[in-house]
């Protein structure tokens, strides 16, 4: 199985963390067309209290090549899980997809449909986790307005929540991972572009239109480098994984030398997170110097957010930092230190992202147990 054109930040680097998962693959339907996997597998590691809850539930992670779907028992451990590939379908094929992953882990774990309480989805691109409408997805074709929530729903006879993907991630990080505990934390996810979400009060602000945490598109630089928005000087400009190949593959046209030519070939825009990382941890003087300079950026970034919203907790996560990891980190926290302004320095803490590949199923699954929390508390009332 092939998993080459993977574009979504944080599907990047596909299965690496997936090591510590003891389990056996149950089953393989061998389809070009329609490939899909599947297998059960034990936990060891502790739940979260976030995921606790009564029944199953299902965490879907949608991205722009794939279908991750997982199931969660009620101690909040993942039973088995399953992939289907998107392949170049769109519209409401993928939903299919995503009803036929739901399916099929449900199927491996030995459970019914009827078993499973709620279901959560990550969305790569802008929804309305109130209308669970999806505003558009660059990755998937035919999405523009989908009624996503919706749609997945009368397939599976399961209530569904959905949010943008980055924000599931963070919902994870918050659930379940390094921001367990946090009051008020800032997420920042430089990938394909830069994505961010805020909790405050231990609860995701989505704002007036739930355009909140667009990070990326903060202003970093007055009339500066061009943003894939089509607006000038934003923060993704200069921090995304593509910003920084595009700076580089500049340097090297106009004679400048880096390893990165020997690890992935002259067309350097071809670069993965990976690679950016090899050619650092080789002190690649030009990767060094271009990261240096996305971490002034970024320590910008985080700085106005803080100003702005003094939050305790910095969570830097996607491709490219769990690529490059604490050195990276390191550097962007030395440099927002340096910003001269109270909330930056004192108690800020800012750290990587704990939960890798597996933050879109678990923050989906905390998802659905949200909205069945919600029912039952309806019910109760
Ligand atoms: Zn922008």
């Amino acid at each position: 199985m092939t998993d080459t054109a993977i574009t979504d930040a944080h599907n990047e680097d596909a299965h690496s963390a997936n090591a510590d998962h003891e389990g056996h693959e149950a089953e393989v339907i061998p389809d070009d067309e329609h490939p899909m996997e599947a297998h059960t597998e034990v936990h060891t590691r502790a739940a979260s209290p976030a995921l606790v809850g009564e029944g199953y539930v299902a965490g879907i992670d949608l991205g722009g090549t794939k279908v991750l779907a997982a199931i969660f028992a009620p101690d909040g451990t993942i039973v088995s899980r399953s992939k289907v590939l998107t392949g170049s379908v769109g519209g409401l094929d993928v939903i299919d997809r995503m009803a036929a992953a739901v399916r099929e882990a449900a199927g491996v774990a030995g459970l019914s449909l009827s078993q499973i309480t709620a279901v959560g989805t990550g969305v790569p691109g802008p929804v309305n986790p109130d209308t669970g409408i999806v505003h558009v997805t660059p990755n998937i074709p035919g999405w523009d307005l989908m009624p996503l929530r919706d749609e997945l729903s009368s397939r599976l006879g399961i209530p569904v929540a959905v949010d943008n993907d980055v924000r599931v991630a963070v919902i994870a990080e918050h659930g379940a991972g390094a921001g367990q505990g946090a009051r008020n934390m800032v997420a920042i996810w430089p990938g394909t572009g830069v994505g961010g979400a805020i909790i405050i009060n231990g609860q995701i602000y989505t704002g007036a239109d739930s355009y909140a945490g667009e990070i990326g598109h903060i202003t970093v630089k007055v009339g500066g480098a061009p943003c894939g928005c089509g607006g000038r000087g934003h923060l993704e400009a200069y921090c995304s994984r593509t910003a920084i190949v595009k700076r580089l593959h500049m340097l090297v046209r106009t004679g400048h030398k880096t390893r990165l030519t020997r690890i992935v070939g002259k067309n350097i825009l071809k670069a993965k997170s990976s690679d950016i990382a090899e050619a650092a941890s080789l002190g690649d003087p030009l990767v060094l110097a271009v990261l240096e300079r996305t971490a002034r950026y970024l320590a910008v970034g985080i700085a106005s957010v803080a100003n702005l919203l003094n939050p305790e907790l910095v969570v830097l996560g996607g491709g490219v930092v769990e690529a490059l990891g604490a050195p990276y980190i390191d550097l962007i926290t030395a440099f927002v230190r340096n910003q001269p302004f109270a909330a930056t320095t004192g108690p800020l803490r800012i750290v990587q992202s704990a939960l890798g590949d597996d933050a879109g199923v678990i923050g989906a699954a905390i998802l659905a147990r949200q909205i069945h929390n919600r029912h039952t508390g309806e019910e109760a009332a």
